[in-house]
């Protein structure tokens, strides 16, 4: 792999975090009302959630365009990411994705015996389809494309990606995570679902972690065809992993609007900000579609992680392509502008 995290643990001492920004959260959510649908759903705790569940796959297919049949919810999207690469490496065979990428699938298929076929993104950092389609052979069980891309913040081209599954979904599934689609300006163009309702073997995974400020709750989605769904369903549970708090605050979420916009302007306004400033301080970040910002860094790597939550301040390094970078998730305008503050103490010590 091309990248490889510096000093995981560090990001588990929450307790003296003053500026969390080393998960991808959202710093506002959730929303007033998911607030209050949970609060009032608590004491249903006693009564599995199959009811709420069917509501939301309801709600979820309808504002996706396909039939219910389509959705499968999970615990986060990650529930799904895993489930969807432990039913497909059973016996083996390879994955093909880019690199650097976001792991899970690729980690669990490899847990079960497949085998990772990385392909270096380009030089501007979106997926290199041809060489992914050149990757591909008879042992391929599984495509995985994140777009946006994490840990990069980049974005591949909608037309390029749909042309990409076009082509390859007749021989092997193709899995699109699109955790932050819904920041990006206009999500409906660039999303891959409306390639489900062609009836292509596309699954596109969705989370209310990222915009709808949900992730301690854990919901997530994928929508696929019926008969991919199904390939997964019959080996695994799909329901049972969720709880009736989480899905009476994820319908409730469904039906925002203005808190949901709020977010999304709020989250580019911030990456505007601190994408300014850290150029102005020298530094080449990769232009982010995401809800975070990385750059490579002037200072040795776990040095640079120490200095930050010595000083409370939580972000994540990685070791990329041969040099340490950084990477930031947006915050509150006060926790970013601590960032920057530490930032500039630590590397300027
Ligand atoms: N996919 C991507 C690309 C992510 O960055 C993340 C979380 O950061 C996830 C999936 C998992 O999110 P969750 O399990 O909270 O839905």
């Amino acid at each position: 792999s091309l990248v490889k995290e510096l000093m995981p643990e560090l990001r588990m001492t929450e307790s003296r975090m003053l500026a969390r920004l080393n998960a991808n959260e959202n710093p506002y959510g959730p929303s007033p009302k998911v607030i209050q649908a949970i609060t009032e759903s608590v004491s249903l705790g006693n009564r599995y959630g199959h009811g709420d569940a069917a509501t939301l796959i309801s709600m979820i297919a309808e504002k996706e365009g396909v039939d219910k049949e389509c959705i499968m919810l999970g615990p986060g999207s990650t529930d799904l990411l895993e489930k969807a690469a432990i039913t497909r490496f059973q016996h083996g065979g390879n994955i093909v994705s880019a690199d650097p990428s976001y792991m899970s699938v690729m980690s669990t298929a490899q847990a079960m015996g497949g085998k990772w076929k990385p392909v270096p993104l380009a030089a501007d950092y979106s997926h290199d389809f041809a060489g992914m389609a050149a990757a591909i052979d008879k042992d391929t069980r599984l495509v995985y494309v994140c777009n946006p891309n994490n840990p990069t913040g980049s974005i591949s081209d909608a037309a390029a990606l749909r042309k990409f599954c076009l082509e390859v979904s007749p021989k092997v599934p193709v899995f699109v995570d699109e955790a932050y689609l819904e920041f990006l300006e206009t999500p409906e163009t660039q999303t891959m679902v409306g390639l489900v309702a062609e009836g292509k073997d596309v699954i596109v995974a969705r989370t209310f972690s990222k915009i709808h400020g949900m992730a301690g709750l854990r919901i997530g989605y994928i929508v696929a065809t019926p008969e991919r769904i199904q390939s997964i369903t019959e080996k695994v549970r799909s329901t049972m992993g969720l709880c009736v708090t989480s899905l009476k605050g994820a319908i409730a979420s469904m039906q925002e609007t203005a808190f949901l916009a709020e977010c999304k302007s709020q989250n580019t306004e911030c990456r505007e900000f601190i994408t300014s400033e850290i150029i102005k301080l020298g530094y080449s970040p990769i232009p982010s579609f995401t809800s975070f910002v990385i750059f490579p860094i002037h200072m040795e790597g776990e040095k640079f992680m120490k200095g930050m939550y010595g000083e409370g301040v939580g972000i994540r390094a990685y070791d990329m392509y041969d040099k340490p970078w950084c990477r930031v998730s947006m915050g509150t305008q006060q926790e970013l502008e601590l960032f920057l503050e530490t930032f500039k103490k630590v590397t300027q010590a």
